[in-house]
């Protein structure tokens, strides 16, 4: 009785087309965050035929989940290593950068131990000046001049 429960169609919640969710078992899936991309194999639950609304069973829901967490930190970790070193192909210690992009004096250690996230405007302005650096005398001296005025 509980094996025919488990296989019968049920109601689409998204869509809300009756036994529209059919049962699939062992199938591969991949999951996505950004650029990166991670295959998870032996997953299970119901798809609906009409919308493709997907309802993991619990242990694939969490290996499905996990997955995506675990790219979410490779991508963090990546992204810290790209942060450093492009503050120090541009010569600048992690106090100096931070005063150029904003953030509070020790935001780049933070974000160079993975312990922050940098704002999207700071990675682009880093993505910028690493493919022109010499971009960064303009910047330097765009605040050397605010700070005399201000002062
Ligand atoms: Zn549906």
């Amino acid at each position: 009785m509980e094996k025919r429960e488990m296989k019968m169609s049920r109601k689409c919640m998204s869509c809300g087309t009756p036994k529209g969710m059919v049962r699939f078992e062992d199938e591969t899936f991949t999951v996505g965050h950004r650029a990166m991309t991670t295959v998870v194999e032996g997953l299970s639950g119901r798809r609906c035929g009409n919308c493709g609304e997907i309802e993991f069973d619990a242990d694939s829901a969490r290996r499905y989940a996990a997955a995506g967490d675990e790219l979410v930190l490779r991508e963090r970790a990546r992204q810290s290593r790209e942060i450093r070193r492009i503050r120090r192909k541009l010569g600048l210690s992690q106090v100096a950068a931070a005063r150029l992009t904003g953030g509070g004096h020790n935001a780049f250690s933070r974000y160079e131990r993975g312990k922050a996230m940098p704002m999207p405007a700071v990675i682009n302005l880093f993505h910028l000046l690493d493919k022109h650096p010499e971009l960064l005398k303009d910047l330097v001296a765009s605040g050397r001049r605010k700070v005399r005025k201000t002062a």
